[in-house]
């Protein structure tokens, strides 16, 4: 990318009806479930019954055959598989790492891959959903960044994430999954491959299925939505979702937010600082959570520290400082752990909790900003994009 190529660019969803395919059922909302069992003859009188029913076997009962829907007259689930497929990503690979750390290579429609990473805790199973194939966006440390092929993913393919890793964990209610315990996957964080704030419709309907009680039933206390900061679009995320918001944050001066998050120069820190301490009343939510990754020399100094706590003071905040995850041709390092620790007490005496996340399944690439598709990866490094541009 040259400095003064676009920062940001509009995408277009592909279709969810295939020219002459059936519709994918997964991905439509309630309401657009309702509109498309109406359009194929279902009785008036009848459609919320039906949208209950298909509802349920699908996101409570996880089921993924439309004969399987023992509730519904046979002629009934003959007539919904003559119209409708119900369609996943297909899980292409899947790796574990040394520390439980699952990351899933799915494939969508046209081809295209996204990563899915799966992280056990003690407490809480979290599920990082991407919501782009790529990213616009160009932020210099990050690997997701330099993937030049983009396309949003519907909302099918968003919510087929979560479901194609409950199938791997065995978590519905069919693979007898215990009850009463916590759940394996119990969070989800919009933390993979893209921004989500530029494929706001699609990740809002996913995230009304996952959050729907009747089905996959995640409470939005348990759904984490980050941006790098698309300003017009965090009032909207509080109103419609009303998930929990993280930002990248990264830096405490424009001038290097610049040069990190691209984004800034559109939506400076300013702009982006008053949007931010609107949305917990909006969206009757907690804190907002500041990730900071810790780049050496570059943002983590104590003067950094102090002008972070200074900068979000008013705003109920969490930070989480994200060391740098390596990937092969990245312009940076990571900081010096004293560095990161010392950073962290500044935060810390300020009355900020300033947990520092543990780096987890390094081993099989599916650390924060290193995903990105394993046919991109063997293809290009930055460097490489940056000459390629500059040659014109
Ligand atoms: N596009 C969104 C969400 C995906 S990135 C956003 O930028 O917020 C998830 C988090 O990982 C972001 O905070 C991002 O800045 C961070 N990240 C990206 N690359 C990283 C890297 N190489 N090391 C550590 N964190 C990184
Ligand atoms: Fe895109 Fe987020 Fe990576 Fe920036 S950090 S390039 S916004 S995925």
């Amino acid at each position: 990318m040259t400095a003064n190529a676009p920062i940001t660019q509009d995408l277009v969803t592909i279709p969810r009806k295939a020219e002459d395919g059936p519709t994918n059922i997964i991905g439509l909302t309630r309401d657009a479930l309702r509109e498309a069992l109406l359009a194929i003859g279902t009785p008036e009188k009848q459609a919320k019954m039906r949208v209950n029913q298909v509802w349920a076997w699908l996101y409570h009962w996880g089921v993924r055959d439309f004969d399987a829907m023992t509730n519904l007259s046979k002629d009934y689930r003959r007539l919904l598989a003559e119209h409708f497929v119900i369609r996943l990503p297909e899980v292409v690979s899947k790796n574990v790492s040394m520390d439980g750390t699952r990351k899933y290579l799915v494939k969508i429609a046209g081809g295209h891959e996204v990563e899915v990473v799966y992280i056990p805790e003690e407490d809480r199973g979290t599920l990082c959903v991407s919501s782009q194939v790529g990213c616009t966006l160009t932020c210099s440390f990050c690997h997701t960044g330099t993937q030049k092929l983009v396309r949003n993913l519907t909302a099918g393919e968003i919510i087929g994430q979560v479901m194609v890793a409950r199938d791997d964990l065995g978590e519905w209610p069919e693979q007898r999954a215990p009850r009463n315990e916590t759940r394996l996957l119990s969070n989800i964080v919009l933390m993979g491959m893209g921004e989500p704030l530029y494929n706001f419709d699609n990740v809002r309907d996913a995230m009304k299925i996952a959050m729907d009680g009747e089905g996959i039933a995640l409470s939005r206390r348990r759904i984490t939505l980050s941006t790098s900061g698309v300003v017009p679009e965090i009032a909207r995320c509080a109103e419609e979702i009303g998930c929990q918001m993280a930002v990248s944050f990264h830096a405490t001066t424009d001038e290097v937010r610049d040069k990190l998050v691209p984004i800034n120069k559109r939506w400076n820190i300013e702009t982006l600082l008053a949007a931010l301490k609107e949305y917990p009343r909006l969206s009757n939510s907690e804190r907002i959570t500041f990730e900071y990754v810790m780049l050496k020399d570059v943002n983590d100094s104590d003067a950094d520290a102090r002008r972070l706590v200074k900068l979000i003071s008013g705003i109920p905040a969490k930070i989480n400082l994200i060391p740098f995850n390596e990937w092969p041709g990245a312009p940076y390092e990571r900081s010096d752990w004293s560095r990161i620790q010392a950073f962290a007490d500044i935060i810390y005496k300020a009355g900020y909790a300033s947990p520092i996340r543990t780096p987890r399944g390094e081993d099989i690439m599916a650390a924060c900003g290193q995903l990105k598709s394993a046919t991109e990866r063997a293809r290009k490094s930055r460097r490489e994009i940056e000459a390629e541009a500059a040659r014109g």
